[in-house]
């Protein structure tokens, strides 16, 4: 098996009272580990597709090998883009680019968490480096994979399917989210962005 479930940079209550431990361990040992199961399942249902020359399920396989391999990338993202020390507001290059490209702090804050809680059914917010036009930009995600932009890299990702706040904030979307924004890695996301850039 080519990936494996990567473990939780801190214990499962490090970040209480944002997320609380019963959901973050659940989301982590379970979902996350859905998702790697199932990219690996999907590489090799394909290897085995190839052996026999059967292309009868193609369809089906290459659609589960974006839905597991999308989510896995984006959880593996999720875990690390939060810290028990988290929050406040971002500094250096990471702030200077997104007055930059949104004005403010402020704005962009208030257009990622309109965008994340609009969200239909299960998804993503993301904050994401566009190297087609050297910029940041805010895009969401339908399911993992839906919605995307052919080369971008996602440097900061809110999970809003409902596996993720339900337990603790039920329907209450919008209160997961500005829940979320205390637990940001914001020094995280700088060494993401600086890293894109540098592509
Ligand atoms: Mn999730």
């Amino acid at each position: 098996m080519v990936y494996t479930l990567p473990e939780l940079p801190y214990p499962y209550d490090a970040l209480e009272p944002y997320y609380d431990q019963e959901t973050v361990r659940i989301h982590h040992d379970l979902h996350h580990k859905g998702y790697v199961d199932g990219l690996n399942n999907a590489a090799a249902k394909l290897t085995e597709a190839r052996a026999a020359g059967d292309y009868s399920l193609i369809k089906h396989w290459e659609r589960e090998l974006a839905f597991h391999g999308a989510g896995h990338i984006l959880h593996s993202l999720f875990w690390e883009n939060m810290s028990p020390s988290g929050g406040g507001a971002p500094q250096g290059v990471l702030a200077q680019q997104i007055e930059q490209d949104f004005g403010s702090f402020a704005d962009f804050k208030k257009h990622f968490s309109a965008a994340t809680v609009a969200v239909e059914g299960s998804g993503w917010g993301l904050l994401v480096w566009n190297p087609h036009a050297d910029r940041l930009e805010i895009m969401t995600a339908e399911k993992h994979q839906d919605l995307a932009i052919w080369g971008v890299t996602p440097l900061l990702v809110c999970d809003v399917w409902e596996h993720a706040y339900y337990l603790k904030y039920q329907n209450k979307r919008a209160a997961w989210v500005e829940a979320w924004w205390n637990l940001v890695n914001w020094p995280d996301v700088e060494t993401r962005l600086t890293k894109a850039r540098n592509k």
